[in-house]
């Protein structure tokens, strides 16, 4: 039986607190808004709050894929409803975000692979909040370039699509995706206009320092504008494992590398996830 190792003092967060944060907190309760912050209990709740940017997750809680690191819940998706276009809007509405970052889980049940709801949602945030900026971050949707099509006529400020982890093992980490498809979907997103694109990996899952590299060269070949890169927590002892934690000297490195890429942000610190400082990508 293998020890848990125990979390470094960096990753150790503070709860968040302050005037804006508990308002948006009794907003998301009386009204039952979904949020990915509220529901992933994301650390950086805090500061994204306070900034007015917060992520919400359409078509559902449950995903087609089962991605080694993930804590959404897989299984048979629910029926798709039609009103959550309007529901995730008004939410945006009521709770005043200043920039949305939209996510979903993998439908690969759907004919459109959720392609539609997706577009739907964008344009009904666009209607009820005309002043809000937008982040989609999208699935593969299997490299189908008619759904991704879609995504790209609705032209959100970001789009960003993770890779999560490098090519050697993107088999172990996300079973269902590929390396190369990914990059394509990012490269095909660029070559359509799409005005930023992003990408994120996570760190620790056993990956060394060249692959790491060679993962943000690949990026940037594929013209991907924005990079964040964090460190894998274990959601559940049923996921993989913790295989390293990442100091902070290492993560200014790959910071320093990214930079020197040409990428236009790079955001590298343990607790950095995709959406987050997300409103100061759109530039
Ligand atoms: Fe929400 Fe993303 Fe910020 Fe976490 S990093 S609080 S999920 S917007
Ligand atoms: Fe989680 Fe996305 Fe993988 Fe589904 S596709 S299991 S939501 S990471």
């Amino acid at each position: 039986k293998t020890e848990r190792t125990p979390k470094p003092k960096w990753l150790r967060v503070k709860l968040p607190t302050g005037k804006k944060y508990t308002e948006l907190r009794n907003l998301v309760d009386k009204y039952n808004l979904h949020t990915i912050c509220t529901s992933g209990s994301c650390p950086n709740m805090g500061e994204c709050w306070s900034e007015g940017t917060a992520t919400f997750m359409i078509l559902g809680n449950i995903c087609t894929r089962s991605c080694g690191f993930c804590g959404v819940k897989t299984g048979r998706p629910e029926t798709v409803d039609w009103d959550e276009p309007e529901k995730v809007a008004r939410s945006i509405k009521l709770m005043q975000i200043k920039h949305a970052v939209v996510t979903s889980v993998d439908r690969d049940d759907l004919k459109d692979m959720g392609s539609i709801i997706w577009a739907e949602t964008i344009k009904a945030i666009r209607r009820m909040n005309p002043d809000t900026t937008l982040e989609t971050l999208i699935p593969d949707f299997q490299g189908n370039e008619r759904n991704i099509d879609r995504i790209v006529e609705v032209a959100p400020e970001v789009v960003s699509h993770n890779m999560e982890t490098v090519k050697r093992l993107t088999r172990e980490v996300r079973i269902q995706a590929k390396y190369d498809r990914s990059l394509a979907v990012l490269k095909y997103l660029k070559d359509s206009g799409i005005n930023r694109t992003k990408s994120g990996i996570m760190l620790g899952l056993g990956e060394e320092e060249g692959e790491v590299i060679q993962t943000l060269e690949d990026l940037k070949n594929a013209g991907v504008d924005v990079v964040t890169i964090g460190q894998y927590l274990q959601p559940s002892k049923k996921h993989l494992p913790v295989k390293q934690f990442i100091t902070p000297d290492q993560f200014q490195k790959y910071e320093k590398i990214g930079l020197d890429l040409g990428f236009r942000h790079v955001e590298s610190s343990a607790l950095v996830r995709s959406s987050y400082k997300a409103q100061k990508h759109i530039n």
